[in-house]
Order: C-alpha cells, then structure tokens, then sequence
C-alpha cells in the first residue's frame, strides 16, 4: 500500500536524471528502502547485490557506522560554514590537506564543489581564466574525447561525447571538439596498443594543428571511459595524450570522477598512469555517496598563474555549498575506510571480478570483457566476427537490467548491450562470485529471446 503510493507519488512529482519521462512512468519507480555492505533491500523486501556501488559512488559500501557518526558529529557542532569572506571550518581544511598530500606531484591545491559536473564545470572557468592570466585570452578552444562523459552542465555536456546528452540542448559548442576514442573492441585500426596510440597521438596533434595550437585551452579525458561503456584505452595511451599536452603547451584535465577513490585500484588512476594532470576532477567516492561532495585538484603552476593575474581581485568562481563541512568530515572518513583495508580488499575483490567475468568469454553472446579492478563490462553481440551488437528490439537497457534485477543483482544496462560493472570496494568473494554466476545466468536466458534466436550467429 505504502509502495504503491510512493510509486503514484514519483510518478506525479519526481523528475529522474537521464530518463525517459514517459518510459520511466510507464514502467514505474523501484523503491530502495536499506544498504549494508554491498548489498541493498527494495520496499518488497529483497535484497540485491550492488553490483554498480549506486551510481559507480558507493565505493566504501553502505552502512558505516562511523561515516553515520562523522556526519552527525559535524552537524551538531557546526552543520554549516561558508568560505566566503575569509572564513573557513576543520574538517574541508584538513580534507584539503590530506587530499593535496595523498594525490599525484603538486597538485596541492583544491576547491570543492558538489558533484562531478560542477567540478568540470569549474575547471572550464579555471582554465578560461588562467589563459586570461596568462595573457593569452584567444586560447578558448577544448578537445575532450568521443564516447567520453564529463557531466551535464551547460558547458560540461558539450565536452561530454555522448549524443544523448546533446539532442535537443544545442550543445556542444563551436569550441568544443572531439578527437576518436581509443575503443579497443571496436578500433578501425585494430587492437595493437602500439597502434591506437600512435592513431590518437596523430589525432590529438591535428586537432590541435588544425584548430591553431594559439586558440587551443585545454584537453580533457577520463582515465577509463565510463559512461561511454567502460571503455580502458591500452597501457600507455593516458600517458603518451598527457605527453602530447606537455609538448603542445595545452592544460591536461584528468577527469576522475568514476576512477578515483579505489575504483581501478589505487586511490586515483592518473598515479597507476605516471602522470601528473594540470587539474583532476574527482566526485563520487569522495564520499563514497553517503553526501554530495566533488573537487577540482589543480597543480602550483595553475593555482600561481591564476593568484598572479588576479592580484587583490576576487575570482568570481564559488558555490555556496563549496567545502562543505558535513561532506568534508564524511569524506575524511570514507578516507580513513579506503586507507584501513578498503583499497586492499578492492584490489582483492578487483583480481577476482576480472578473472570471474573472463570465464563468460565462451558464452555466445560474450565479445568482449574488460576492465581494471572494480571497473569492468561485458560487451554483448549476436555474432563474434562481425561483432554485431544486440538488436535493438531486445531493448537491452531495460531489458538486461531487469532480468539482473530479477536474479538479485543490479548492474548497469548500457543501451548499446553492455553490463556495467562497478561493486563496492567491500564485497566479499562469494559476492564477486554471485555477480558473476549471475551476469552468466542472465545471459543464458537472453539467449533464449525470439529476437536474438533470429539473428544468433
Ligand atoms: N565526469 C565523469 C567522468 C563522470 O562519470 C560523471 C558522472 O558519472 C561526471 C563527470 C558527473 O558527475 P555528477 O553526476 O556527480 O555530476
């Protein structure tokens, strides 16, 4: 009864992010009621593993009593402090501190916003600002990378690759560009790492060459590609994009919103890449979802540029929620969680989630498994050779999801036919093994659809 309120309710009044207004009402809300460690309760009562850790944030996993209490410690002392005019609290100073000592090289410097698209968001204002600085304002122009995310902001969807969220909100922008992404499965020039990067290092060069290296402001990628289908480019290809940056004098933007924060295995990916970004964006496990909070890290020569050309004038760039001090003391202690064996176990947990989903390559529809640690996907296809991808008559978004959800597992359904996968940093090894056993048993059953019998190859 009570459910089926909730679900009217939602119906009437809840927008949900990146949805189908009219499918999403057709088909309803699923209600979440409880979390404890990785898994989570709906308002039937079932319990599921998380197989995506929320939105790929929930990295320390739910229920952490001293994440609870770290909140609400704050809350009554001090549940707010601007850091407007001059002032500040403890918990985003040390926050800060922690963060600039435990991230790559010097990127010692950190303005924290509330999520991802808001950390991007800034960064598009820092760099504008720093050319400025700089004496070089005609620098206006930014590449970001095909299939890549970052955010959906005004300005943060034009550099997003992903054509949902451009139709029918006029972006990206004149300045906003794109160069190929390094998509091993489906490469034109094959799956020779040696290859795609030097076919990106050529791209990004002519990008550049093209659009005038004087204009060009700023590259941006993501370490591994989410949303665009957890896409990990080979060894080496962040490393020679940063190299080319370095060369051609344009900011390089480590956008590690989903990568940061134990999800590939160290506390950030740049550090397993041996690169040290001009500026990183990191949200999600920062707090590992338990309160919104991101961050903007920014190397001393940017930070310097920017306090040099601004002198005694304020930089109007601020959110009034920037450092909150609820967020920064979970986030303080969601660190102390990943430091005190979460990133460890996450590294365990990692191994054996990639070695579990590589024994799905013989199923049929398997083409492709990849990842690098707690981020991995399945890529399915109706034929091996020709890597034919799911018909869209299978609906592969819904569809797969809810079979998943069926089997006690919830799991990203990308729409093009690929399972997301992004666990909690704390899942214990039969979890791992029931996500896997799981993935397998929905698999078996979509083999059996009408619509993929007819094409099955
Ligand atoms: N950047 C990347 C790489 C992301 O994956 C996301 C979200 O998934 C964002 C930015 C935006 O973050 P948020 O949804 O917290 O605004």
């Amino acid at each position: 009864m009570l459910t089926n309120s909730l679900v009217e309710l939602d119906r009437r009044h809840l927008i949900h992010p990146v949805s189908s207004f009219r499918g999403h009402e057709a088909r309803g809300v699923r209600v979440l009621t409880s979390g404890k460690g990785a898994t989570v309760t709906d308002a039937q009562g079932r319990t599921l593993i998380d197989g995506f850790a929320g939105l790929w944030c929930v990295n320390a996993g739910y229920g952490h009593e001293s994440v609870v209490e770290a909140a609400a410690d704050q809350m009554r002392r001090l549940p707010y402090a601007t850091g407007y005019f001059d002032l500040g609290a403890e918990a985003p100073i040390r926050l800060a501190a922690v963060l600039a000592d435990r991230s790559p090289g010097d990127l010692n410097h950190i303005y924290f916003t509330l999520g991802g698209s808001d950390a991007v968001d800034s960064t598009i204002r820092f760099v504008r600002y720093y050319w400025h600085a700089k004496g070089q304002p005609q620098r206006d122009q930014f590449i970001s990378v095909q299939q890549g995310y970052h955010g959906s902001t005004t300005m943060g969807a034009g550099l997003t690759a992903l054509p949902g969220f451009h139709d029918g909100f006029g972006v990206p922008y004149d300045w906003q560009h794109k160069i190929s992404s390094h998509y091993i499965y489906r490469n034109p020039v094959g799956r020779d790492p040696q290859a795609i990067i030097d076919a990106s290092v050529a791209e990004l060069r002519a990008k550049v060459e093209a659009l005038g290296p004087e204009r060009v402001a700023a590259f941006y990628l993501e370490p591994i590609q989410g949303s665009g289908g957890v896409l990990v480019p080979p060894k080496g290809w962040v490393k020679a994009m940063r190299d080319v940056c370095a060369e051609m004098e344009i900011l390089f933007i480590a956008d590690e919103v989903i990568t940061g924060f134990g999800r590939t295995g160290p506390l950030f990916a740049s550090e397993e890449e041996g690169i040290v970004p001009d500026l990183m964006t990191v949200a999600k496990g920062l707090t590992s979802g338990y309160v919104p909070m991101g961050a903007v890290f920014m190397r001393d020569h940017v930070y310097e540029t920017i306090a040099e050309g601004a002198g005694a004038k304020a930089i109007g760039h601020g959110f009034t929620y920037s450092a909150h001090p609820v967020s920064a003391a979970v986030a303080l202690e969601v660190l102390s969680l990943y430091e005190g064996g979460l990133l460890e176990n996450g590294r365990a947990m990692g191994a054996r989630l990639m070695a579990g989903l590589d024994t799905l390559r013989d199923h049929p529809l398997v083409g492709d498994v990849r990842g690098r640690g707690m981020l991995a996907a399945v890529e399915l296809v109706t034929d091996k050779d020709a890597k034919t991808p799911l018909p869209a008559a299978v609906q592969p978004a819904t569809r797969l999801f809810d079979r998943a959800w069926d089997h006690g597992l919830i799991v990203r359904s990308f729409p093009q036919g690929i399972f997301g996968y992004a666990p909690p940093l704390c899942c214990t090894p039969d979890q791992i093994d029931a996500i896997v056993a799981r993935t397998r048993a929905v698999l078996d059953q979509t083999l059996e659809d009408p619509e993929i019998r007819a094409v099955l190859r």
